[in-house]
C-alpha cells in the first residue's frame, strides 16, 4: 500500500463505467454482491459521451435538415438552415440526461461509485488514483473484478489528434461549426456515418480508404447501395489510397496527402481531417500484468465464453475484450460476467449478435450471410423483399434497399438476415429474435404483421424464401 492510501474492500470491483462496466455493476449489485464501480472520466463511457448516442443525435439532426430541404416531390417546400451550435447543445443535453441517469441507476441499485483511475497492484488489489493533485488515492481489495476499460480511436503516424484540424470521431461530434471541406480517412462504419452526416450538413466530403471499398465486413450489394447514396449526397471516394501526411495550403486550409501501394501520390484540399481507421483497447495505466491478465498482440484482453480472463476471478467485457466492439455486445457481456461471479450458469451463448450502421440508408445485419451459411455446411435458402415493393417504404419516400433472409433449406431455421434500407437498424431486431427463438421461415411468414409497415418486408422475405411471396415474384 502506498503511504497515505486509504484501504477499502469490495466483493466485485468493476473498472470502467461504459455500457460494459455499468451494466455489469448494476447486475452484480442486483445479485446481492457488494459492488464498486471505478470510472475516471464520465459515466456511460464512449457510447454515451463520444460514440453511439452523440453520433445518432447528429445523424437525426442532419437527416431532418436534409429531408426537409429535399421533400419537394411530396409537395413540401422548405429551405432549412442549420445552427450547428444549437444542434451540438441539444446533443449535449441528451448525453447529460443519459449519463446522469446511469449514475442514478447505479446508486439506486446500491453500486458504490468511486471516481478515479484504477490499476492492478496484484490479483486481489487495485489502486485508485483520484484525479488531480492532492486528491489522494485508495487501495481496494476485491474478490472478483470486471475490466471494462473500453477502447479509443487509433492514431496514425503524422496525424496527431492534438492538432486543431486533425479530428478523431470525438472532435467530429463536438464541432459547433461545419467545415467547408472535410477529408475522412477510413471508410469503416464510423467514417461512413460521419461522412453522411457532414455531407447532409453541407460540407464537401472526401473519403480516402486503403481498401477497394467502404464498409469492409458487409456484402457487396449492401455496400453498393450505401456508397451510391453517399455519392448522390456529394461524398467523393478515393479507394486504394492511404493517408500519408498533411501540409498547410496557400488558401489557409490544409492538404491531405495520400499514397497508393505503388507509390502513386494524390493531394486533396481540406479544412479538417477526420481519422477514423479503427479503435484500440485501453489498458494503459491499468497494469493488467500485475494481476496476471494476458493480452493478445494487439493489446485486447483474452477471455473465455464466461468472460473470464486467464485469472479466473477477473473478467473482461466490452471493447477491451475485442470483437464485436459494439455497445449492446458490451452490455450483454457485462451481464454474463456479473451472473458468472454470482455463481449462476451464465455464458456467452447468443446465437447471433446484430450490428447496425446508421448511414443513409441504414444497414442492419445479424447471423450468417448466404456464403457464411454455405461455409458452415448448411444448404441455405434465401428470400428477399425489395423496399421498392413495400407500400410503407413508398409513403416515406425511401425505397432503396432490401430485406434478405437466410435460412436452412432442410429445417427452415432462420440463420441470418441482411437489411439495407429505411429503419434497417430497428428491423434487424425482428430477425435477431427469430434466430434466438429458433424460428423457422414458416414461423416468420405466418406471423401477422401490421400493415402498412416496413416490418412487413421481413414477413414477405420469409414468404419469398418459401416460394410463396404475394407481393414480389418468387425466386
Ligand atoms: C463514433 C462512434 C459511434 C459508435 N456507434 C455505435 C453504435 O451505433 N452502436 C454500437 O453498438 N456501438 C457503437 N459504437 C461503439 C461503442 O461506443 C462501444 O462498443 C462501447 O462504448 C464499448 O463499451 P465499453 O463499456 O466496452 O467501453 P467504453 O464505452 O469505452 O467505456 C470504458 C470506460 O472505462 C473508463 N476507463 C478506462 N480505463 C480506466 C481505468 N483504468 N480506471 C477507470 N476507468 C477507466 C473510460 O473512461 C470509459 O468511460 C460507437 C463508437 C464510436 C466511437
Amino acid at each position: 500500500m502506498v503511504v497515505g492510501d486509504i484501504a477499502t474492500g469490495t466483493e466485485v470491483l468493476v473498472i470502467g463505467g461504459g455500457p460494459g462496466g455499468y451494466v455489469a455493476a448494476i447486475r452484480a449489485a442486483q445479485e446481492g454482491l457488494d459492488t464498486t464501480l471505478v470510472e475516471r472520466d464520465a459515466y456511460g463511457g464512449a457510447c454515451l459521451n463520444r460514440g453511439c448516442i452523440p453520433s445518432k443525435a447528429l445523424i437525426t439532426g442532419s437527416g431532418l435538415a436534409h429531408e426537409a430541404g429535399n421533400a419537394e416531390f411530396m409537395g413540401v417546400h422548405a429551405d432549412p438552415a442549420v445552427d450547428m451550435g444549437k444542434m451540438v447543445e441539444w446533443k449535449d443535453g441528451v448525453v447529460d440526461q443519459l449519463t446522469s441517469g446511469v449514475e442514478k441507476l447505479c446508486k439506486a441499485n446500491g453500486v458504490n461509485l468511486v471516481p478515479g483511475t484504477a490499476s492492478f497492484v496484484d490479483e486481489h488489489t487495485a489502486r485508485v488514483a483520484h484525479g488531480g493533485e492532492g486528491q489522494g488515492s485508495e487501495s481496494i481489495e476485491f474478490e472478483h473484478a470486471v475490466v471494462a476499460t473500453g477502447s479509443r480511436p487509433i492514431q496514425i503516424p503524422g496525424f496527431d489528434f492534438a492538432e486543431d484540424h486533425v479530428w478523431s470521431s470525438a472532435e467530429a461530434l463536438d464541432a459547433d461549426t461545419v467545415p467547408d471541406r472535410i477529408g475522412i480517412v477510413g471508410g469503416g462504419y464510423i467514417g461512413m456515418e460521419l461522412a453522411t452526416t457532414y455531407a447532409k450538413l453541407g460540407a464537401e466530403v472526401t473519403v480516402v480508404e486503403m481498401l477497394d471499398d467502404i464498409l469492409q465486413p458487409y456484402e457487396d450489394d449492401v455496400k453498393r447501395i450505401v456508397r451510391k447514396r453517399a455519392e448522390e449526397l456529394g461524398v467523393e471516394f478515393h479507394f486504394g489510397e492511404g493517408a500519408s501526411e498533411w501540409s498547410e495550403a496557400a488558401d489557409g486550409g490544409y492538404l491531405l496527402h495520400t499514397e497508393t501501394e505503388d507509390g502513386e501520390e494524390s493531394t486533396y484540399g481540406v479544412d479538417k481531417i477526420l481519422v477514423a481507421v479503427g479503435r484500440q483497447p485501453v489498458t494503459d495505466g491499468l497494469d493488467p500484468e500485475n494481476a496476471g491478465i494476458e493480452t493478445d498482440d494487439r493489446g485486447f484482453i483474452e477471455t473465455d465464453d464466461r468472460t473470464r480472463t486467464a485469472v479466473e476471478h477477473i473478467h473482461a467485457v466490452g471493447d477491451v475484450a475485442g470483437e464485436p466492439m459494439l455497445a449492446h455486445a458490451a452490455s450483454n457481456e457485462g451481464i454474463v460476467a456479473a451472473e458468472v461471479i454470482a455463481g449462476e450458469p451464465a455464458a456467452l451463448d447468443q446465437q447471433a449478435i446484430p450490428a447496425a450502421v446508421f448511414t443513409d440508408p441504414e444497414i442492419g445485419t445479424v447471423g450468417l450471410t448466404e456464403a457464411e451459411a454455405e461455409a458452415e455446411g448448411f444448404d441455405p435458402v434465401v428470400g428477399e423483399m425489395p423496399f421498392n415493393a413495400s407500400g410503407r417504404a413508398m409513403t416515406t419516400g425511401h425505397t432503396e434497399g432490401f430485406v434478405r433472409l437466410v435460412a436452412d433449406e432442410e429445417t427452415g431455421f432462420v440463420l441470418g438476415g441482411q437489411i439495407v434500407g429505411p429503419e434497417a437498424s430497428e428491423l434487424v431486431a425482428e430477425i435477431a429474435l427469430a434466430i434466438e427463438m429458433g424460428a423457422t421461415l414458416e414461423d416468420v411468414a405466418a406471423t401477422v404483421h401490421t400493415h402498412p409497415t416496413l416490418a412487413e418486408a421481413v414477413m414477405e422475405a420469409a414468404e419469398n424464401a418459401r416460394g410463396q411471396a404475394i407481393h414480389t415474384l418468387n425466386r
